[in-house]
């Protein structure tokens, strides 16, 4: 089997003790003889694999008990629905929604969330090309929103916090709401600052489909009555995330990367890999004469590292090199151009170094 380095954005690489812990596991579940999608969710087999994932997540991350983990289905694009029809309850409408524009993700959600909210942008680095967050002293938040949302990692534009921003002090306290969908489970996380947490799992988790959305208890039970009920938290929560099927299998993969995570000391250890593989790549392209970020330093992603050739007429001989060697999917996301490289959890370290080899041989060859 040829083994590459999958630079995707997601879906993307997978622990690979993980696939072949699945791999051995297809046809028949821990003695089961059944497959784990073969299963009623409702059974034994499926709630004791739903109850770990659950466990081990609210381990990983240290969720305190008055959050609760849903498992839902829709993507984090749902979630931009989902979340006003959850929280905008709690205010007279029309209500207000603060946002923070900081890059393509939350572009949508503000466009999104502009169906059912009035919504106000806070703070925005459109102008400057998504190459920042903006400061918080610049955030113009209301004074009586119904939530905050930001994006606390920009997939695309490659930007993300290097902490949560304390905004209690002037909101009064209008919730805060991340979507955490491209660095959850990467670095330390304070859910305590937050509202709600959603990812769609497709990146650091596992398969597409499943959808992990965390919140505070407080802020269950104020969906307007248009929310469905499969995407009212309060029923959710209720119902332990089988008020209707959730995604088994990829609960099931998921609960796998957890265990992994796990058995490689937990997220802490994770970040501090992160941080050593994105310094590796950052280092190199701030020295490089052809290649560049241009994002600011300080808000840098670990994850998803968007860089560009100075010479694009170059992009396709640089892909086309890379692929022979076994670096896959690096072309950057359509709306930016350039390549992107996302080092998630499951990417080591010489993923890393692979890829700086080639850039480094392509460089040579054309500077
Ligand atoms: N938010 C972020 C930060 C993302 O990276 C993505 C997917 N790339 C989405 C939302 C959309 O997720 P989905 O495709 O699961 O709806």
């Amino acid at each position: 089997m040829t083994h590459v380095f999958n630079f995707s954005a997601g879906p993307a690489v997978l622990p690979r003790e993980v696939l072949v812990e699945a791999a051995a596991e297809m046809l028949d579940w821990h003695g089961s003889g059944m497959s784990v999608m073969e299963m009623s969710h409702r059974g034994p087999e499926f709630m004791a694999i739903m109850a770990a994932a659950q466990r081990d997540l609210r381990e990983l991350m240290a969720v305190p008990d008055n959050y609760q983990i849903l498992f839902l289905q829709g993507g984090g694009l749902a979630e931009n629905a989902i979340v006003p029809m959850n929280l905008l309850g709690r205010k007279p409408q029309p209500a207000v929604v603060d946002f923070i524009h900081t890059g393509s993700w939350t572009g949508k959600s503000i466009k999104e969330a502009g169906k059912y909210a009035q919504v106000n942008v806070a703070a925005s680095a459109k102008a400057s090309g998504f190459d920042h967050v903006p400061a918080r002293a610049d955030w113009t938040l209301s004074p009586d929103a119904a939530y905050v949302h930001i994006c606390t990692n920009e997939t695309i534009d490659g930007v993300e916090y290097s902490a949560a921003p304390d905004i209690a002090a002037q909101t009064n306290g209008a919730p805060l709401v991340a979507d955490v969908s491209s660095h959850i489970l990467s670095r330390h996380i304070d859910v305590s600052q937050y509202g709600v947490l959603f990812a769609g799992a497709q990146k650091n988790i596992g398969p597409a489909g499943l959808t992990i959305v965390i919140v505070r208890d407080d802020l269950l039970g104020h969906a307007l009555p248009i929310c469905p009920s499969a995407f009212d938290w309060k029923i959710v929560a209720d119902n332990g995330s089988m008020y209707n099927t959730p995604p088994t299998y990829a609960i099931y993969i998921a609960g796998l990367v957890f265990q992994w995570l796990k058995r490689q000391g937990g997220v802490a250890v994770l970040e501090q890999r992160n941080i050593a593989k994105a310094a590796l790549l950052y280092d190199y392209l701030d020295s490089s004469k052809l290649y560049f970020n241009r994002v600011e330093k300080a808000d840098r992603s670990r994850m998803n590292i968007p860089f560009f050739l100075r010479d694009e007429t170059l992009n396709d001989a640089f892909l086309a090199g890379a692929k022979q060697r076994h670096l896959l999917q690096l072309k950057g996301h359509k709306s930016v151009g350039g390549m992107r490289a996302s080092l998630y959890n499951a990417m080591p370290i010489e993923g890393v170094q692979a890829l700086i080899s080639w850039m480094q041989e392509f460089e040579a060859a054309h500077v």
